[in-house]
This record gives structure tokens, sequence and C-alpha cells, in this order.
């Protein structure tokens, strides 16, 4: 059966792929993008996940559209790199915003149907850098971090409630996100890598498909990881 998926910063990357992959499995799939622009074969809502009001918004038209979120992706991220030393609050404070606080918001909005109905899925995208760190990432790597101890904290709250909640945590992915890296930064990653290669998107988008699909029911509270290797030992 068709189930109402929403998944935050849909537009492009890996969270395009995933919202791909769902749609193609026979979802009811929305996304979200700040620009609001249409895409090919996927509905598109506006949202800023640093507004709750607008966080709110881009539901509402959601479950106009498709009926109660079932299955939320909270992937909306962005990084703004810089050495300890010289990140600014706002640095710091911009990324904690949109990576966790943002997560946060969509949550907060998306249990409110998944309470109601009694089953959902929460799935947090993170990264391998949550509990491996990265230097010249603090704040990156902490908001990621603090992803895990939100999705463990909403499976205790609300597995009683039939909603699982767990992180898919990603090495390095081709994406706008990695071209932006310098050359030696890329090959000093890969050579760290076990398998020698970045993650293609749909290789994430794999494993979302798996925790938010029906052989995922008796998983919450998990990390998975999809990246070659890299953080294995967490
Ligand atoms: P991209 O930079 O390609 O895409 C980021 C997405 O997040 C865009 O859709 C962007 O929307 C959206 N976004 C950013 N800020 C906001 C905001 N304030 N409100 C709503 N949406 C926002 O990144 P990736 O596809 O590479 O990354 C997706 C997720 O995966 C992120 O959480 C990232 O941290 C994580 N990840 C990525 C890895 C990689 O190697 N690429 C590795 C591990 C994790 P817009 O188009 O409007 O800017």
């Amino acid at each position: 059966m068709a189930r109402s998926v929403l998944v935050t910063g849909g537009n492009r990357g890996i969270g395009l792929a995933i919202a791909r992959r769902l749609a193609a499995g026979g979802d009811s799939v929305t996304v979200t993008s700040r620009s609001g622009e249409p895409l090919d074969g996927l509905a598109v809502v506006r949202c800023d996940v640093r507004d709750a009001a607008s966080v709110d918004a881009a539901f509402a038209e959601t479950e106009k559209r498709q009926g109660p979120v079932e299955v939320l992706v909270a992937n909306a991220g962005v990084t703004r790199d810089q050495l300890l030393a010289l990140m600014s609050e706002d640095d710091f404070a911009a990324v904690l915003d949109t990576n966790l606080a943002g997560a946060y918001r969509a949550a907060r909005r998306a249990v409110r149907g998944m309470m109601r109905m009694r089953r959902g899925r929460l799935i947090f995208i993170s990264s391998v850098v949550g509990l491996y760190g990265s230097g010249g990432q603090a704040n990156y790597a902490a908001s990621k971090a603090g992803l895990v101890g939100l999705a463990r904290s909403l499976a205790r709250e609300l597995g009683s409630r039939g909603i699982t909640s767990n992180v898919v945590a990603p090495g390095f992915v081709d994406s706008d996100m990695t071209a932006a890296l310098p050359e030696e930064r890329k090959a000093a990653i890969l050579s760290a890598v076990p398998l020698g290669r970045y993650a293609a998107a749909e290789e994430v988008a794999a494993a979302v498909a798996f925790l938010g699909g029906p052989d995922a029911g008796y998983i919450t509270g998990a990390v998975i990881p999809v990246d070659g290797g890299l953080g294995m030992g967490h």
C-alpha cells in the first residue's frame, strides 16, 4: 500500500535519490525544498527547516495531498567548515539550527499524525563524522552526533506507539556537498575508505528504503552505516 512519505531537502543530492527510490517503490512522496521549484515526477513543498511555521505549513500541504506522513526522512543539512579557532558563533549555530534543530522540528510535527495512526517511521540522515569526528567540522559533526541522541530518545519515547526511529550514517557520497571539497582532502578521505570509493546516493537511498519498509518493523534506535567501512568500530 502506498505510504505518505516526506523527505526534507529532497530536491537534490541524497534526498532526491531517497525520494525517487521510495516513489519507485509505490509510495506517495513529497519533497521539501527552499525554492519550491517543481521537480519531474515528485510533489514539492517549500520549506525552511530553520522555521517551525514553515515546517508546519509544509506538513499541512503534504497531508492535504497524501494523508498523514507515515515515513519522515529528515535529510536537510548544511556544512560551514572551519577550524575551531576561526569558527564563529554564527557558523556553529547555523549548522546546528539546520541539521539538528531542523530534524527536531520536522520530527515533532510528524509524530502528531503518527501517534494518532499508532505507526510511523522516523529516519534521520546523520553522517559517519558524527561518531568518527572530523577536523574542521566540529559544528557539523556535533550536529550529526546530536541526531543519534535525538533518534534514540525518540525510539524509547515512541516505541510503544508503533513508531520506529533510526539513523542512517552515510560516509562520503558523490554530491554537491562533497564536490566542494579540495582535491587533496578528497584523496585523503578515499585512502581511508576500505571500499576505496565514494558511495552513490542510491546506496544511501537503499538503506533508507529498508528502514522505511516492512522488513524493518522491529528495528529502532539503530545507526546504520553506509560508509564503505570508513567508520567501522563505532
Ligand atoms: P546537498 O548539499 O546536495 O543537499 C542538501 C539539501 O538540504 C538540499 O536539498 C537543501 O535544500 C537542503 N537544505 C539545506 N538547508 C536547508 C534548510 N534550512 N531548510 C530546508 N532544506 C535545507 O547535500 P547532500 O545531498 O550531500 O546531503 C544530504 C544529507 O546527507 C545532509 O544531511 C548531509 O549532511 C548528509 N550527508 C552527506 C554526505 C555526503 O558525502 N554528501 C555524507 C554524510 C551525510 P536547497 O536546495 O534549498 O539548498
